[in-house]
């Protein structure tokens, strides 16, 4: 069992910062993802530990070693990459057991080692197929076989699934995810795929602009973003977000100045963000304008606006509502959050108010058709 911990690091390219500053430890036998957009610093982060480029400053610690200064080999690390980098004229068998003879390993365990993740992989059968002769998803198995026949404790791995099809990336995240806890691996694994990191994952490391934005296990990062972009980045469709404006009746959604969410709140504005799976149509609630219907089956996203503001919606199952239509919305005030509009990070407001129009005697279709108009 190895843990990982990673001390102030930075690492620049000339002028450019790619990442800056990174703190933070992986538990032994911990799944750790590092989750965020292209160019944010996954890719490298992965490689610093690997020991495949030396950071500007700062230290890299596998369990208890200071490995900072070792070469990749002597750190003991399984790595998988997004191109799976097998070697076409080489059987699956040798494929797997290339960097066992490329290390001189005693050679009496091969045929045991083998057999283990073979079976373990569904690759039994295949073993004296060329990848040429395999599926996608075959060819990634061989590349997992050759990172787990090193029986290192540490894997590292580099958006492994980015070359598959939709159907085969769910089955491969679930059975990465079972290997790596029936083999007690630690494994830090770089995507920029929210869905598999929230799957996967005991710990999400959020990076944006090389820095870490949130450090959290997934249900935390979904319950309790820390800030605009990671509430936006987490969850399909992504966390909607509300302008608050003053008026005199206390902050409320722009353009729609009679659904006051923070009654009697002046000063500063606010943005107020509503998950979509949080809002529901209502009888009573804010007035709002459907502008798109899209059904996918299990549920339909409705896109709205209440005032100026665009939002949406998931209802579950069919609805028989069109562009258009004039409906209302409701939410939990315990499922609001606020976030300061210049930072981006979240704002704990006490006293939430009420989100609702104080009466329906308030729905002003004036206003209804301005919205359609304006989002
Ligand atoms: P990600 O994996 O999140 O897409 P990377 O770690 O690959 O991001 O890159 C982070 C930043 O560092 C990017 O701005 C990228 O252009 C820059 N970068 C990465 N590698 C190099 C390099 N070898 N030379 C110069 N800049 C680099």
């Amino acid at each position: 069992m190895t843990s990982v911990a990673l001390k102030s690091i930075t690492k620049s390219w000339g002028s450019t910062h790619a990442v800056q500053e990174i703190d933070f430890s992986v538990r032994s036998g911990d799944f750790t993802v590092l989750l965020g957009p292209s160019g944010c610093g996954k890719s490298t982060t992965l490689r610093l530990i690997a020991g495949l480029d030396q950071p500007s400053a700062g230290s890299i610690h596998i369990g208890e070693r200071d490995v900072t200064r070792l070469s990749p080999s002597q750190r003991r690390i399984a790595m998988v990459f997004q191109a799976y980098a097998l070697f076409p004229h080489l059987s699956v068998r040798e494929n797997i057991l290339f960097g066992l003879r490329v290390r001189k390993e005693p050679s009496q365990h091969f045929e045991a080692r083998l057999k283990r993740v073979s079976e373990l992989l569904g690759l039994a059968h295949l073993l004296d197929r060329r990848p040429g002769q395999l599926s996608g998803g075959q060819q990634q198995r061989v590349a997992l076989g050759r990172a787990i026949i090193a029986e290192t404790p540490l894997c590292l791995m580099d958006e492994p699934l980015s070359n598959l099809d939709a159907q085969l990336r769910q089955e491969m995240r679930r059975e990465i995810r079972a290997l790596q806890q029936q083999l007690g691996i630690t494994m830090i694994y770089v995507t920029h795929d929210q869905t598999e990191a929230m799957s996967m994952a005991d710990q999400v490391i959020l990076l944006r602009n090389g820095r870490i934005e949130q450090n959290a296990p997934p249900a935390e990062l979904y319950a309790q973003p820390a800030s605009e972009f990671a509430a936006r980045f987490i969850g399909t469709p992504p966390m909607n977000i509300l302008p608050l404006e003053p008026t005199a009746a206390g902050l409320a959604i722009a353009g729609a100045h009679d659904v006051a969410v923070l009654p009697g709140r002046g000063g500063e504005a606010l943005h107020l963000g509503l998950r979509p799976e949080h809002i529901r149509l209502s009888a009573h609630g804010a007035p709002a304008v459907i502008q798109t219907v899209e059904y996918f089956g299990a549920d339909t996203i409705v896109g709205a606006c209440i005032g100026n503001a665009p939002l949406l919606v998931r209802v579950p199952g069919q609805l028989s509502l069109r562009a258009g239509d004039a409906i209302r919305l409701q939410w939990d005030e315990a499922q609001q959050y606020f976030f300061d509009p210049h930072s981006g990070l979240r704002r704990h407001v006490d006293g939430c108010g009420q989100h609702t129009p104080s009466s329906a005697s308030q729905f002003n279709p004036i206003k209804e058709k301005s919205c359609a108009e304006s989002c």
